[in-house]
Parts: C-alpha cells; structure tokens; sequence
C-alpha cells in the first residue's frame, strides 16, 4: 500500500525501523490507517448527471476531506489552485461518473465458486479481501452485501485495512425452516440425528439463520440490528440456487413478515429487503412491509403497480441467471436449479421492461462474482436505454440505500466517489464494462486506488 506524503511523492508504509529505534518514535496499533485527505480539484471534465440522464461542461470539482464541496465555472476556482498540497487534475476529454453501486452482492462468496474441499477461514477471509479489491478495481465504490457480511466488514474496508467498496450489510439472510437460505439436504431434515437449532443450517451459517414463528423471527430480526445491519433480508419465496425448494413457492407468512419489517423499522434500520422470485411471495412481502425485492423474476404488473404505489424498489439480476443458464456457473448447479434459472430468466426481461414501464425505481444487482460484475451492464442495455440502466447503479441505487445526494451522483455534499472514463456512459452505458479501454481512474472516498490519468497518483494501490 502506498499513500502519498505532504509532499505528493509516495512513500512506502514504514515496514521496518532501527534499533535501537528513534527517541520520538510511536507504536501504531492501526498503522494502515491513511493520512488526512489531500484537497483535490478536478478540472476540465464533462460532468454525468444520471439523474437527469445529461452531462454538464466547464466545471470544476473541489474536493476536501473525502467530499465534494464545490462545484463551480472552471475561472472560479482558481484561487484554490494554489492551496497548499492541493492535487489538480488537468481531467480535459474525460467524463466524471459518481462510483457504481450494487446493491446485490455476496462479498464473503469471495471468488470462483465452491469446490469440493471448503477453505480454511483465513483461506475464505483473504478470498474475500481479494474480491473486494476486484469490484473497487472496476468501479463498484459501493456495494451492498444482502448475505452474510457483517459490521466487521464494513469496518474493515471503511478503515482502509482492506482497500474495498463501501460496504451495507445485513448480516445472514433470514430464512424459515426448508427455505431458501436452509441449506440442509432434503434427506437430513427428518433425520433425528440432524443437528438443528437457531444457527444451523446445514454448514452455511455465515450466510444465513433459520427463524419461524413471529417470537422467533422478532429476535431474530432484534440480534441482527444489534449486530449492525444496515437492513434485514428475508427470503419470502423459493430459488434458483436452493436445491429443494420450489422457485414459484411463496416462504414466510405475512405476520412473520410483518415483524421483521417493523423490527428493522423501530430500530432504525433502512429497510427489509425480501429475495423473492414469485409473485405470491412479492405480494406477502409487500403487505408484510418490505422496502426492496431482489430478484423478482416473475412478477406481474399488478404487483409491480402496488411496488409503485408504495415506494418498493426492485433489484434484478440477471447476470448470475444468465452465468446458470448459459455461463461459467453451469458445471457448478444442480439440474433442478438449471430449470429454475431457465424459468426465471425467460421472465425478468418482460418483468424488468414492465417495471421501467410502470415507474418501480430500480437498483444494479448481480449476485455473482466480482469478475463479471460489470456484464450486468450489457445484459440490462440489451432492451433497456443506457439513460435508464446507469440510473440503477447510481441514483437509484443510492435510494435503496438511503444514501440519496451522498452516493450515486456527483453534487456539492455527495461523498467523494467518483470514475474518470474516456468515453460517455449517458449514451453507451456498455463502456463501463469495458474497464481496461474507458475506465481511467477510480476515487473513493476522496482516495485514488486505481489511475492513468496524469497528475492524479494513486494514494491505496489495490494489487
Ligand atoms: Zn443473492
């Protein structure tokens, strides 16, 4: 890791000291914490507004303690040009674009997918630090993990001591007895041998807990808040990937639903987010009170105009159906769970068309590795306007995190996350995945981590 010092020029973290050491020198105990921000001015290029699907020439972007804190006519800014340790970026010809956000991710999935062997913890931890680096190499700034990571991961990308995207998390994903995050086989579940409890699963307890009944779905719920989520996720209907259950199956019953949501609520959580493939399932969800739908692969307009009515975002994802269907992921699936993605693949394109349609605000989602994140891009484009597709991994995105005006745009008071591209992704939304021609630079949090761009050093390399 580098980090750049008053002087601008990099140097190497302090990895070794004499002996005896110097009078004046310290111990660290968190010594990959970063120095304080250096204020930075972008100068000369297009600004993308998503929002508003334009973008605006001759502006200069200030940026001071990981915030944007000006935006103003390029002259205007020249007194800040002088200002001790200031950064200007001469960003002539390129385009700024907020950071990507998805907001369907599995961060402790790491990369690749399972093999026979399980990893050892610290195998699966580092596999996990290494996807992180990935998804911030190709622009994800912020991702929003819906099972498994916890506060510690927030902390720990949050704190630079693993270079990665802002992280919400929920912690493991709720699941009823034989749900979709219960991942016992069907032939253990009558078995009295079979270990069974609050936290059993079937060996996949990092990524999800089993909870019936209101009382224990209220605790449940309870223990997740206080363990830091940023929201709650429930699984209120079958899926692909779950080897049992029925996709079109509706899980969880509307009371128990409903003690989540005004659990997380109380407590001041976001919001509760429900995978949900079927339309039974979306519409218990959504009488139970939910803010979010992943998936949602098969849902009629009914239950999409209701979405509308009440404010529910949806969050597709398409590429890992397509990585089932007809992708890397196949070797890896069961039959069964072949045919449940086929079934719902040939659904999202119509439901996803009918929510734009009808209005749903739609957030990026992929639910897949870090590697072929940004596939996401080309498969929404295909029948969507790229206007459309760049809004869901960035102002919408940023609703379904509460985060609206401080992720997902580039305005005065946003927080710092922003990409340099040499190309507009307004017009060619599928530019973004194509990182090695037109991503040219990416800033979180006001810290360069990835750069070609002249004058702007990189402060955290990442590999
Ligand atoms: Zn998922």
């Amino acid at each position: 890791m580098h980090f750049s010092d008053p002087a601008g020029k990099h140097r190497q973290p302090q990895t070794w000291v004499p002996w005896p050491p110097p009078k004046d020198y310290q111990l660290d105990s968190r010594p990959w914490r970063l120095p304080p921000h250096r204020p930075m001015i972008i100068s000369g290029a297009e600004l993308v507004d998503p929002e508003h699907g334009e973008t605006v020439k001759g502006m200069d972007i200030r940026i001071e303690d990981g915030k944007i804190v000006e935006i103003a006519p390029c002259e205007s800014l020249s007194g800040y040009r002088d200002q001790r340790n200031a950064t200007v970026i001469d960003a002539t010809g390129l385009y700024i674009c907020p950071g990507l956000i998805d907001c369907h991710v599995h961060i402790l999935a790491g990369l690749g997918t399972a093999e026979d062997e399980p990893g050892t913890e610290m195998e699966n931890d580092l596999n996990t630090a290494l996807g992180l680096k990935y998804m911030l190499s190709n622009g994800f700034t912020t991702v929003r993990d819906v099972g498994g990571a916890t506060a510690k991961h927030r902390y720990s990308t949050e704190s630079w001591l693993t270079p990665g995207p802002r992280l919400f998390v929920g912690g493991p994903v709720m699941s009823m007895t034989g749900g979709h995050g219960d991942h016992r086989s069907q032939f253990d579940m009558l078995s009295t041998n079979s270990p069974y409890g609050q936290f059993y699963n079937g060996g996949m307890e990092h990524t999800s807990t089993i909870a019936d009944g209101v009382d224990e779905c209220l605790r449940t719920a309870r223990k997740l808040m206080a363990a830091g989520a940023d929201h709650v996720k429930i699984c209120t209907s079958g899926g692909v990937l779950s080897p049992y259950d029925k996709v079109e199956a509706a899980q969880y019953t509307v009371p128990e639903i409903r003690a989540v949501c005004e659990t997380v609520k109380a407590l001041g959580g976001t919001l509760t987010t429900s995978h949900c493939n079927s339309d039974l399932g979306a519409r218990n969800a959504i009488e139970g009170g939910v803010g979010c739908i992943e998936h949602g692969g098969m849902l009629s307009r009914d239950t999409l105009q209701s979405m509308k009515e009440k404010g529910i975002h949806l969050v597709p994802t398409l590429i890992v159906q397509d990585a089932v269907v007809n992708g890397p992921l196949r070797p890896y699936v069961s039959k069964r769970s072949y045919e449940k993605a086929k079934t719902v693949a040939s659904h999202s394109e119509i439901t996803m068309k009918d929510a734009v349609e009808i209005g749903v605000n739609i957030g990026y989602g992929t639910d897949y590795v870090p590697m072929f994140q940004l596939a996401e891009f080309d498969l929404r484009a295909a029948f969507l306007p790229s206007k459309e597709v760049l809004k869901h991994a960035t102002c919408n995105a940023a609703k379904i995190l509460g985060m609206e005006g401080k992720l997902g745009c580039i305005k005065e008071g946003a927080l710092a996350d922003f990409l340099l591209l040499s190309a507009n992704p307004i017009d060619n939304v599928k530019i973004l995945n194509r990182p090695d021609k037109h991503l040219k630079a990416v800033v979180k949090d006001g810290r360069c981590v990835k750069s070609s761009v002249k004058g702007l050093p990189v402060e955290v390399e990442l590999f």
